[in-house]
């Protein structure tokens, strides 16, 4: 097999969920990541992380 020229995206770790727009757990743990990335706690962005993931299947949303 070749080799695969594999982009590799350095300004974002790899596991970075995205907030689904509407879900309120979402938005609240993507509030509180964006806080802990400003003040540089690296530990509280990866617990947020992994609760977005978490739940991503259980998104609360209204209609
Ligand atoms: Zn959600």
């Amino acid at each position: 097999m070749a080799t695969m020229d594999q982009p590799i995206t350095l300004d974002l770790p790899l596991d970075w969920p995205e907030p689904e727009p509407g879900c309120d757990v979402c938005t609240a743990l993507a509030e509180q990541r964006a806080n802990a990335d400003g003040r540089g706690d690296r530990s509280a962005v990866t617990d947020c992380n992994v609760e977005i993931r978490n739940h991503t299947r259980r998104h609360r949303r209204r209609r």
